[in-house]
C-alpha cells in the first residue's frame, strides 16, 4: 500500500478531492496535511475521518521539519498540493501570507520530496522511481483576456493580482524541478470552481448566503467580468487523471467551456431560489442584486481551451454550469436548513 500526500485537503477543492480520489484509489492511503486556516474546515472531510486509509495532519506546508519527518514516518510515494491562500481580494488587502504559503511553502513542498525520492539530479532512488508531485494551479496565471481567445497551455504567464502572482510563481519553482533535477512533476491550471464546501467568501456562496439572509448581493462593477466555471468534481476528475497519466513536466489546462458572466450567475442562482424558496413578497430575489465599486485590477475575462487534457487524457466535463449549479445550490439549502 502507498501513501499519497495531499496538502490542502481540508478546503473547498481539497476535500471534494479525498473522498473521490479514496474511493477510486484502494491502493493508496491519503494523508491529508492542512493547517487549517480561516479556509480549512475538518467538517469539510467529515465523511472520511473514520475511513481506515486516510489519516489527517494539521501542519504548515512551510515548515520543513515537519514535511521531512511526514515524508519519513509514511514513506510518501507521491504529493496532490492544493495547499494555497487562494482569494484574491485577501491578496490585494494582505499579499504577505500569499508570498510564504503559495511560493515558500510550494519550494518547501517539493524540496523535501526532491531529497527524499531522488539520489541526485536525474537520479532517483530505485523504491521512489514512479513517485510524482503534482502541483495544483490556475488560469489566472495567463493574466486577462479581451472578448475572445482563450488560454492554451502555451499561453504566456501575465498574472495581474498578486494572487496569480504566486501561483505563477509556484508553477515556475515546480517547472524549474523537471528540468533541473528530472523530478517527475505534472501541473494542473484550472478554471474557476464552484460546488458544495466553497468557502463563504467566494462569489457564488455569498450570492446564495446574501439572497437567504434577504441582504443586499454585492457584484463587482458591471457585473460584466466573464469565467470559465467549472464544477468542482469535475476538476477532482481532471486532477485524479493528470496525476495516473499526465506526462511528466507537461502542463494541464482544465476548464468547462461555460464562460458565463457575473450578471448571469446572480440572475441564475436568483431565478433557482425563487423555484425552491420563494420571497414571501412575490417578488424574486434579483431585486437584492446591488453592484458595487470594482476590485483594482479586475481581470475582465478568463476562458480555458481544454483540448490537451481531453485529447490526450481522455477527460472531459460531466456537468455544464447551469446542471452544476442546481447541485450547489441544492447542497447549500441543505447545509443551512
Ligand atoms: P481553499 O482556500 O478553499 O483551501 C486551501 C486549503 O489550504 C485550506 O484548507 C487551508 O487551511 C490550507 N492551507 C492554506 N495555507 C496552508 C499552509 N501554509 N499549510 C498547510 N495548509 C494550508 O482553496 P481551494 O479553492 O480549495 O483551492 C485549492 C487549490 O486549487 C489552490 O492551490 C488554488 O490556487 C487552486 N485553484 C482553485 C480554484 C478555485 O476556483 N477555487 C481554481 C483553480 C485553482
Amino acid at each position: 500500500m502507498k501513501t499519497i500526500l495531499i496538502t490542502g485537503g481540508a478546503g473547498f477543492i481539497g476535500s471534494n478531492f479525498i473522498p473521490y480520489f479514496i474511493k477510486n484509489n484502494s491502493d493508496f492511503n491519503v494523508l491529508n496535511l492542512d493547517s487549517l486556516t480561516y479556509a480549512g474546515d475538518l467538517k469539510n472531510v467529515k465523511e472520511v475521518e473514520s475511513h481506515n486509509r486516510y489519516t489527517f495532519m494539521k501542519g504548515d506546508i512551510c515548515d520543513r521539519n515537519l514535511i521531512e519527518e511526514l515524508f519519513k514516518k509514511n514513506d510518501i510515494n507521491g504529493v496532490i498540493h492544493f495547499a494555497a491562500e487562494s482569494h484574491v481580494d485577501n491578496s490585494i488587502s494582505s499579499p504577505d501570507e500569499f508570498i510564504r504559503t503559495n511560493v515558500f511553502g510550494t519550494f518547501t513542498l517539493i524540496d523535501v520530496a526532491r531529497n527524499y525520492w531522488m539520489e541526485s539530479p536525474h537520479n532517483y532512488k530505485d523504491q521512489y522511481k514512479n513517485c510524482r508531485f503534482h502541483h495544483v494551479s490556475t488560469d489566472e496565471v495567463y493574466g486577462t483576456l479581451g472578448e475572445t481567445g482563450l488560454f492554451e497551455e502555451t499561453t504566456p504567464y501575465a498574472p495581474n493580482s498578486p494572487y496569480s502572482a504566486s501561483k505563477a510563481s509556484s508553477d515556475f519553482i515546480v517547472r524549474s524541478y523537471f528540468h533541473t533535477y528530472g523530478m517527475n512533476v505534472v501541473t494542473t491550471n484550472c478554471s474557476n470552481n464552484y460546488g458544495p464546501k466553497q468557502h463563504d467568501e467566494k462569489l457564488i456562496p455569498t450570492i446564495i448566503r446574501k439572497a437567504i439572509a434577504g441582504e443586499n448581493i454585492p457584484i463587482y462593477g458591471d457585473g460584466k467580468n466573464v469565467r470559465d466555471w467549472l464544477y468542482v468534481l469535475d476538476h477532482c476528475k481532471g486532477v485524479e487523471l493528470a496525476y495516473a497519466k499526465g506526462v511528466s513536466g507537461e502542463t494541464y489546462n482544465i476548464g468547462g467551456r461555460n464562460e458565463r458572466n457575473n450578471n448571469y450567475i446572480a440572475s441564475k442562482i436568483c431565478e433557482l431560489l425563487d423555484q425552491k424558496i420563494p420571497r414571501k413578497d412575490g417578488k424574486s430575489y434579483k431585486v437584492l442584486i446591488t453592484y458595487v465599486k470594482d476590485r483594482p485590477g479586475h481581470d475582465m475575462r478568463y476562458a480555458i481551451d481544454a483540448t490537451k487534457i481531453e485529447n490526450e487524457l481522455g477527460w472531459k466535463a460531466d456537468e455544464n454550469f447551469e446542471t452544476g449549479i442546481e447541485k450547489t445550490v441544492a447542497w447549500y439549502l441543505e447545509k443551512i436548513k
